[in-house]
């Protein structure tokens, strides 16, 4: 569990520290300033506590911020107040900050708020978990793809940053499944998906798009780069070994339809994907085993 103590004050540092040490084994101080958004972000912290007497004057901005912007408005944000002082709370109640504290607050009450919003942290998390993920392999779910790619869609026409997508799918899946079993399958899949997800930057997002086809997401991503990528990838997976459901080792192959779009337009994810999958047609047309790429035309 990781908390960020957002705080100029060192008193206020101390008694926290001195609060949570047994409770949680990440806490950090960070001053208010003009970073400290920025360093939350990276953060990705598990609760933020921040301490509104400071006098920075952007205080309520960054309240606004910490609650309604996408990346941390889920993250339970507790408000420490020196006083009781009805104006502020009022305002504060305004906004979704999951409680607050006034500063003479006992230990008890600050584990028992702590120890609250981890349960809501793991209950949140799991719950995504099942939202967005595949039983099966814990590759992102179609649901989460589409919703990714017509995100990733509006930034590239927005910002006229290169987007690839690659759609995979293993060759000849099915003889695997008719020699070795279902269960082979199923356990050849998940190998798949491990792999991809250590091979692939973080940037980049991998998903089951259906039986043992993936989908490959690839943000910032220009042509030349995303076949070097989808290349390399399919290269290790032809020289990897798989296993069968009781261990025994397999070899297989991928074949890669890929496209990039350039954000010329506004299209749909519909139009992105039909592409990927026209290069992924002829990658299996001439031979399997290979990337085809298939420019985005604009029509
Ligand atoms: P191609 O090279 O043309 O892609 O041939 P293929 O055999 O891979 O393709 P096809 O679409 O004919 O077969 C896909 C198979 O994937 C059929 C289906 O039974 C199997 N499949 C789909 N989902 C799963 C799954 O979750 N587990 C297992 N074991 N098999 C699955
Ligand atoms: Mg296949
Ligand atoms: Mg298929």
């Amino acid at each position: 569990m990781k908390v960020v103590l957002c705080t100029n004050r060192q008193s206020l540092a101390i008694k926290v520290s001195e609060f949570l040490k047994k409770e949680v084994n990440f806490l950090l101080n960070l001053p208010i300033d003009d970073n400290l958004q920025d360093k939350i972000y990276r953060i990705n912290p598990d609760v933020i506590m921040f301490d509104f007497s400071t006098k920075n004057r952007r205080k309520w901005k960054l309240i606004e911020n910490f609650t309604s912007a996408p990346s941390l408005r889920d993250i339970p944000l507790i408000v420490i107040f020196r006083k009781k002082i009805e104006a502020q709370i009022q305002k504060i109640c305004e906004y979704d900050i999951y409680d607050y504290l006034i500063e003479n607050f006992l230990k008890c009450e600050l584990i028992m708020k702590i120890n609250k919003a981890r349960e809501i942290v793991d209950i949140k998390r799991e719950f995504n978990r099942l939202l967005t993920k595949d039983p099966l392999t814990g590759a992102y779910n179609r649901s989460f793809l589409m919703e990714r790619i017509g995100e990733e869609i509006s930034w590239c026409s927005l910002y006229k940053d290169p987007l690839s997508l690659a759609l995979i799918d293993i060759d000849f899946f099915k003889k695997i499944n008719d020699t070795y079993g279902h269960l082979s399958g199923d356990r050849v899949l998940i190998e798949l998906v491990s792999m991809a997800v250590d091979f692939f930057p973080n940037s980049m997002t991998i998903g089951r798009y259906g039986g043992e086809e993936f989908c490959l997401i690839m943000p910032s991503t220009a042509e030349k780069e995303a076949v070097e990528i989808c290349e390399n990838f399919r290269k290790k997976v032809a020289r990897n070994e798989f296993h069968t459901f009781s261990g025994r080792p397999i070899n297989l192959s991928i074949s890669v339809g890929l496209t990039t779009f350039h954000g010329e337009v506004l299209i749909s994810v519909d139009e992105i994907i039909q592409r990927a999958d026209i290069a992924l047609y002829k990658a299996k047309q001439s031979g399997r085993n290979r990337v085809i790429f298939e420019p985005f035309v604009v029509e």
